[in-house]
This record gives structure tokens, sequence and C-alpha cells, in this order.
């Protein structure tokens, strides 16, 4: 069910609203837009009466949602999200590009990095502490110290700074030292992490499942939403195919298909998209092209010497070169005109 309040409605008749389905035992979820506020109802097994609430004042109407998916819906908020992290937003008029490393290894190679990221004009410093790596043997991450070495950057250099976390105990380190908390593409459906997350302070950054559908990619943002944290960011990061041209196939088609029904800001990640460090500018491109919100791309001062990824990182200046291509297309690419702070 959905609530959704008149233009005029007051804060204590969205108030009242709240109070009610407190009082039947199910969770509201209220969401301000930019012509009104809507009320999402979770927790209710089967159909809510409507008789609750159409003759509540304020209340415009109270709609039966269809949809497996109620808090990430355009049904609850029409306008697109603008998500804030830490000092910036993602989903805004700007572009949002996320660069650093796919790893921090040592401080000198973060510190590296991120000079030119911060020289670029990007607002956000990426770079994995704890990396989720195929094999048990290969390189896991500098664990806390790593997550020190990020949080310097964002004190020296002013980035925001977005950190992966695998587990609970990784949301709490990525909550006291970074900005923003990265749910990787395997861990897309992990839903006790999901709903941890979703109880966090930070925003999250949810990538796409290996192969998940836009339901379940959709469902997995819904499970963070459904715990009170409303600001999720979905990123595209390519899908397990048949090819091997490719490391994963780069599904760009997402992008529309996703801002049709969904008001969070959908971002791609070209570079583990690709896998490859020539696919990553053109793919880069075509994202912005196709209307993603931002872009996170890894960067390296010595991709040969990467303990990860090395293959698709790219050069600093490589990434200067793809930051003013992308600048360049965003600026005919414009973003609908409609935004709202979530
Ligand atoms: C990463 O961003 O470093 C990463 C591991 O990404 P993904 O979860 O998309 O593989
Ligand atoms: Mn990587």
């Amino acid at each position: 069910m959905l609530i959704v309040m008149k233009p005029t409605a007051t804060q204590s008749e969205i108030d009242r609203v709240l109070e009610v389905i407190d009082t039947l035992g199910f969770r509201p979820h209220p969401m301000p837009g930019a012509s009104r506020t809507a009320i999402g109802i979770t927790g209710n097994q089967g159909a809510v009466d409507r008789a609750h609430f159409e003759n509540l004042p304020g209340v415009a109407d109270a709609i039966r949602v269809t949809k497996p998916y109620k808090l990430v819906s355009k049904d609850l908020r029409p306008e697109r999200s603008v998500v804030k992290v830490g000092s910036s937003v993602i989903g805004g008029e700007e572009l949002a590009m996320i660069a650093g490393p796919c790893a921090v290894e040592s401080p000198d190679q973060v510190f590296e990095v991120a000079e030119v990221v911060a020289k670029s004009g990007a607002k956000f410093f990426r770079g994995g502490a704890f990396k989720p790596r195929t094999s048990p043997y290969a390189f896991q991450g500098t664990g806390e110290e790593g997550l020190k070495i990020l949080a310097e950057v964002r004190d020296q250099f002013g980035l925001n700074i977005v950190t992966e976390a695998m587990d609970e105990y990784g949301v709490d380190l990525v909550e006291k030292y970074g900005d923003c908390i990265q749910i990787g593409a395997r861990n897309m459906q992990n839903f006790s992490l999901l709903k941890y997350a979703g109880k966090a302070s930070k925003p999250v950054l949810l990538k796409r499942g290996l192969s998940a559908t836009l339901d379940e990619f959709l469902l997995a943002a819904e499970y963070v939403m459904a715990e009170g944290n409303y600001d999720v960011i979905l990123c595209e990061r390519g899908i397990r195919s048949f090819g091997s041209h490719a490391r994963n196939m780069l599904d760009l088609s997402i992008v529309p298909a996703l801002h049709k029904i969904t008001h969070l800001p959908v971002i791609v990640d070209p570079s583990h998209g690709t896998g490859r460090n020539y696919m990553v500018d053109p793919m880069a491109r075509a994202a912005v092209a196709v209307g993603a919100d931002g872009l996170i791309i890894e960067v390296h001062p010595c991709p040969e010497e990467a303990l990860c990824d090395g293959a698709q990182a790219l050069l600093p200046n490589q990434y200067l070169e793809l930051y003013s291509q992308v600048a360049a297309i965003r600026k005919v690419v414009q973003p609908e005109a409609e935004t709202v702070s979530v």
C-alpha cells in the first residue's frame, strides 16, 4: 500500500498517517517529493485495508502496490532522487565521477592516484580495503589499515570515500572511516548484509549481481530501503555472458530500464564491466550517453604491478582524458530537469 498525500497536506496530517500505520503494526516510509509526500507501507503480509486511510485529512489516495518492489519505485517518488554522499551528491545535475585504484595497496600508491583524482575535479575516491577475490590465495586487501589510508585521503584532498564492505564487521568499519558503503556484485543477494547496511547511517552503493535480473537488482535495493536507509545508488558492472572478448558484458540497456522504474541514481562501472583497459574509455562514453548518473573507474599508477585488476586499470593520464571526454558528452545528455533530495 502506498499513501499519497495532497500537495497541501500539513506535517501534522502526515504525522497522523504515520501514526495509524504504526498502530496497525506496519512500518511507514515517508518520501517527501517535489509536489507531494508519499508514504510507503512495509511489514504487511496481506493487503492493507484502504479504509484505514482514505478518510484521513490530507490523504489524496491510498493505492495498492502490485509490483514486487515498493520503495525503489517511481510510484512512491516520481522525481529522481539525489543521494548525499559525504560533502557531495550522486544523482544531481553533475555527473558523479568515482575514481581510484581497485585495491588500497600502500599509502604511496593511494596518494599518487588521489592527487590526480582530486585535480581532475572528481568528488569521489574509490579503493577497496576488503577485496572479494575468487581465489582464497589472492591478495585479500589491507583491511582497517587500508581504510585509515582512505580516511587520510578524505582529510587531505576533500574527496568522498566509496569503499566496499563484505560483511557486518566491514559495514561498521566503512561507516567509521568512509562516506559510502559499497556492496559488491558477489554480495548483491547477501540478504542479511543488505539488511545490516539498511540500518547504517551512510549511503549504500549497490552493485548488480553477476547474473542478476533487473527485478532481483531492485529487490536487493528494496532490502536496504525497507530497513530505513533510503540513500541507495545502483551500479551496473557487467554480467556473465558467453563471450571471452571482455571480462563481463556491460549491460547499458539497464540504465534507461532502471530510470523508467526507479527514482534511485544509476551509475556504471566500465572497469569491471569490460575488464580491459582499452575498452574502459569507449564504454564510459557510452554509459554517459545512455544517461548514467555517474561512473566508477579504476586507476593505478602502474597497472602491471597492481595487486588486483591491473588489466582494467587506467593510467592517470588515460583517466584524465576519459573524464574530459565524458564531461563533454554529459553536457548534451542532461538528466531529467526535476530532481529532489532524499
Ligand atoms: C570493485 O569495485 O572493486 C569490485 C570488486 O567490484 P564488483 O563487486 O563489481 O566485482
Ligand atoms: Mn576491481
